[in-house]
C-alpha cells in the first residue's frame, strides 16, 4: 500500500495518523521466499516538520513462517515491528520506500523486517536436526542410518599414516 504523502507535506507541522492493511504476502531475498502467515494493520504516523521533512514512524506485528535450521520444518516467527526515521522528501538522497512523494508501506516493512530477521532459527533449542543420510527428522526418533564420519582431524592422522607406510 502507498500513501500519498503531498497534503501532509502542504502545510508545517502538520500531523496525521493512518493505518493501512500489509499487501506482501511473503518475504522474498537471498535467503528466501517466506510465508506471511499473519499481519496487523501498519500504524503510520506521520509528522511534516517543515520544507519536505517528515517524520516517520510506524508499528506492525507480523508473523512470518521460517524453517527451523536444523530440520527444516517452518516455525512461525513474530515480529513486533516499531520504528521512526526521518526522511527529506525534497532533499537528493531518498530511501527506496519513498518513490516520489509517496510512502510504500510494504517496502518499508520489508526493510524493517530485514534488520529485525534472526541469524539462527530453531524449532527447539536442542534440535536434533534431519539425518544426513536418508533425510528423516531425528525429533521423531532415530532412523537407524550409520550416520559415522571420519573426523576431518582423524582424516589428517590417516593421511601422515599412509605417507609413512608408502615411504618406508
Ligand atoms: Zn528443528
Ligand atoms: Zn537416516
Amino acid at each position: 500500500m502507498k500513501i500519498d504523502l503531498t497534503e501532509a507535506m502542504s502545510v508545517d507541522h502538520n500531523e496525521w495518523h493512518t493505518e493501512v492493511p500489509l499487501e506482501m504476502d511473503s518475504i522474498s531475498f537471498v535467503q528466501g521466499s517466506f510465508p506471511v502467515e499473519e499481519a496487523s494493520p501498519v500504524n503510520v504516523d506521520i509528522f511534516h516538520v517543515k520544507d519536505g521533512r517528515m517524520q516517520i514512524k510506524e508499528s506492525a506485528r507480523i508473523r512470518v513462517a521460517i524453517p527451523c535450521d536444523r530440520c527444516l520444518r517452518p516455525i512461525s516467527q513474530e515480529f513486533v515491528l516499531e520504528a521512526e526515521r526521518e526522511v527529506n522528501l525534497s532533499g537528493e538522497e531518498r530511501p527506496a520506500y519513498i518513490e516520489g512523494t509517496y510512502l510504500d508501506v510494504d517496502r518499508l516493512i520489508f526493510h524493517e523486517l530485514l534488520l529485525h530477521w534472526p541469524s539462527k532459527i530453531l524449532c527447539r533449542e536442542d534440535c536434533k536436526g534431519i539425518c544426513p543420510v536418508c533425510g528423516a527428522d531425528l525429533n521423531q526418533g532415530e532412523c537407524g542410518c550409520d550416520k559415522q564420519v571420519l573426523d576431518p582431524r582423524m582424516a589428517a592422522i590417516q593421511d601422515i599414516f599412509n605417507k609413512f607406510q608408502s615411504g618406508s
